[in-house]
């Protein structure tokens, strides 16, 4: 196979993409836009679900590694009345692996492994059908083409518009990211509360949650209901940077709620805003000979446990079939695995967006249902 390929993303999607591309003997361009690996913070711990995220890394030869990182008691679940009740206590089953956590950086440093990417690379617009191929423009004004570009450039797309004219839009609910380090020494109680996984409280259209990460740290979300950038959740907006103006904030917010849980925003340190943008579900397109896109750039859901896992598993599946592919035709090869990505994302997007309206709405009871209804039986 001689054709040219780039993805541009060096996400879970697209380090997956390449990973498995390169264990079958194939180049692939991998664009970057962040300068290193290292650039910015990689974020909290991701669960990655046996037939998504697992599978992907059985594709790239590294489901092994996973499980020597990975923490399976990270699928350890509290979830607390507002009062601190515990309400539910799930602890994971002796070698049970449905869902172990790992941290992203981990994560990204086992599909990194030998490939080679182009980092300082952002990509400003991409343009199929050039006659050589598909034309990538660059933010210094460079340019390249290929045969094929893979968008995994996550939300903010900008290989999207070469497909679809189509937006993510707000879908009412935001999180407000903080995190706390070395709590087993500095915040024993945050560490008890946290227990080995994850703790969570729901309210009325607000909730907050605790996730342990490796390393003694815990990441929180408070999520709430608001209008967009109205931040946290009324009256005038609080500047994101003013972490004592967030933190009082969220705290008028859930105030009353039990001292012990409130502890997690009163220790956290910077607040990270994330207003929770959507893709319609269901979002499709007219192929483009040339391009695709998976993963966020894709189809944009809800945060509930699927994103990554889905955009793994497309990058693994499209590299296997372009690995596989010989004398065959790409655009045939591209275009059934579009066919394939949207039926599963489509199914999986519809779970997350109804997930949402559960867990941050009007009837807390409602949220802990949805969990009920999630444990094995
Ligand atoms: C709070 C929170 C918790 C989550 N928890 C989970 C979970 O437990 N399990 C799960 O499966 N999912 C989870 N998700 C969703 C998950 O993070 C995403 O679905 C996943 O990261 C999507 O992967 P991706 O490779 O498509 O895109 P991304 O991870 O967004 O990666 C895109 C990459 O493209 C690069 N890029 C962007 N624009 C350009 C450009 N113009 N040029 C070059 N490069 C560019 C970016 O720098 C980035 O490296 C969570 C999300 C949030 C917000």
């Amino acid at each position: 196979m001689r054709h040219r390929i780039a993805v541009v993303g060096s996400g879970p999607g697209g380090l997956a993409f390449a990973r498995v591309l390169h264990r079958h003997g194939h180049h692939v361009t991998v664009l970057e836009r962040d300068s290193s690996a290292a650039a910015r913070p990689p974020g909290g711990t991701l669960d990655l679900q046996e037939g998504l995220g697992q599978l992907a890394l059985a594709k790239a030869g590294l489901l092994a590694a996973f499980h020597e990182l990975s923490r399976p008691e990270g699928q350890a679940l509290r979830i607390l009345d507002t009062d601190g009740t515990v309400l539910r206590d799930w602890q994971p089953r002796p070698g049970e692996r449905a869902n172990p956590e790992i941290d992203r950086g981990q994560l990204r440093d086992l599909l990194l492994g030998p490939l080679d990417v182009q980092w300082g690379r952002c990509v400003t617009q991409v343009v199929p059908g050039t006659g050589d191929g598909t034309l990538v423009r660059f933010a210094d004004g460079r340019q390249e083409t290929f045969d094929l570009v893979v968008g995994a450039d996550g939300a903010r797309s900008r290989v999207r518009p070469a497909v679809s004219p189509v937006t993510p839009h707000y879908t009412g609910v935001t999180y407000v990211e903080t995190s706390l380090d070395d709590v087993d020494t500095r915040h024993p109680g945050i560490a008890r509360l946290v227990g080995d996984g994850s703790v969570a409280v729901f309210g009325v259209n607000r909730a907050l949650v605790g996730q342990r990460n490796s390393g003694g740290h815990v990441k929180a979300y408070a999520q709430f209901r608001a209008p967009l950038d109205r931040y946290p959740a009324s009256g005038p907006a609080a500047d994101p940077a003013d972490a004592e103006a967030v933190r009082s904030g969220l705290l008028t917010l859930f105030d009353g709620w039990a001292a012990p849980v409130l502890d997690l925003l009163r220790h956290g340190t910077a607040f990270t805003s994330r207003p929770l943008h959507a893709l319609p579900v269901s979002h499709t397109w007219a192929h483009v000979p040339g391009v695709t896109l998976l993963g966020d750039a894709a189809h944009l859901m809800p945060p509930l446990g699927a994103g990554a896992n889905l955009a793994m598993l497309e990058g693994a599946e499209l590299a296997e079939a372009v690995a596989a592919l010989g004398d065959g035709d790409l655009d045939e090869t591209v275009r059934a695995f579009e066919e394939r990505m949207w039926a599963r994302a489509g199914r999986w997007a519809r779970i997350t967006t109804a997930g949402l309206e559960r867990l941050v709405g009007p009837d807390p009871e409602d949220a802990i249902a949805l969990f009920d209804e999630l444990q094995p039986s």
